[in-house]
């Protein structure tokens, strides 16, 4: 069964590199136009511009920080001008950080929960005056969350925040047609360069024995974005191997 999103305006926020990269193409490839936001310039937002020209639809990216409330002002912004509307969220952009958590430092905490946490409360509250009567929110949040890793208390923390924000949310905003899920990916090959040590340890804490693929967390936000999960919301769906 496709999945076909024809007419569905999208925001996927880090969607230049790794994970987002994925969800930005499969869902322009399935049919939505896609915003999309980045910080750093260079050839990979270039790559993502000429790929993106050869799919259907109206796709834009915007070099836009969504650890400032500025930028997310003028992100939304870009949303409602150039698309006239939001049918589908997605919370991707993170930052992953190691500290033992005697050295955790408060700038390091802040700028953590900023981008994986506050940035989709902001994101999502100012998206809602751009949605019709349903609209689908998905946030990406982590493995982690669950099962906790040392070295990551922030990061964990504000994945786990994400899953909170995102059950009571779907009790708030479910009577106006919204729904909003988290996907949760396990060790997600990306260009972050593993030592053939991790990556094997890595692989043998799954079940399939291997990392995951870009696109098979995409598959996952595929299909809550589309009414196929029509009636799921307030859900985790951890895309993990089987860890
Ligand atoms: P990458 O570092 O490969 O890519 C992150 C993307 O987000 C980049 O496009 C980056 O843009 C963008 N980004 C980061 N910070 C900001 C910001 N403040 N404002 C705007 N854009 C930003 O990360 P992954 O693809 O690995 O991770 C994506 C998501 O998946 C994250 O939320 C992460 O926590 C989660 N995740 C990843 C796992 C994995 O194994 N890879 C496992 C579990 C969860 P730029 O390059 O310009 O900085």
């Amino acid at each position: 069964m496709s999945i076909s999103l024809a007419g569905k305006k999208a925001l996927v926020t880090g969607g230049t590199r790794g994970i987002g990269r994925g969800i930005v193409l499969a869902l322009a490839a399935a049919g939505a136009d896609v915003v999309t936001c980045y910080r750093s310039e260079g050839e990979h937002v270039e790559s993502l511009a000429r790929e993106l020209k050869e799919l259907p639809g109206e796709h834009h990216l915007v070099r836009a920080d969504v650890s400032v409330p500025a930028d997310i002002d003028r992100l939304i912004e870009e949303c409602q001008v150039r698309l006239g509307g939001l049918d589908i969220v997605v919370n991707n952009a993170g930052v992953i950080s190691h500290v033992p958590f005697d050295k955790l430092e408060a700038g390091e905490w802040a700028r953590v929960l900023d981008t994986n946490l506050t940035a989709a409360y902001l994101v999502i509250q100012k998206s809602l005056p751009l949605f019709g009567d349903s609209a689908s929110v998905i946030n990406v949040g982590s493995r982690v969350a669950t099962v906790g890793i040392p070295l990551r208390a922030h990061y964990t923390a504000a994945k786990a925040g994400l899953a909170g924000l995102t059950r009571s949310l779907c009790k708030e905003l479910g009577p106006r047609g919204i729904r909003i899920n988290v996907v949760a990916p396990g060790v997600i090959a990306t260009e972050a360069e593993l030592t053939p040590e991790i990556l094997a340890k890595y692989e043998s804490m799954t079940a399939l024995r291997r990392l995951g693929r870009t696109d098979e967390i995409a598959g996952a936000v595929l299909f809550l974005a589309s009414d196929l999960s029509g009636y799921i919301t307030g859900e985790t769906i951890n895309v993990d191997g089987g860890i």
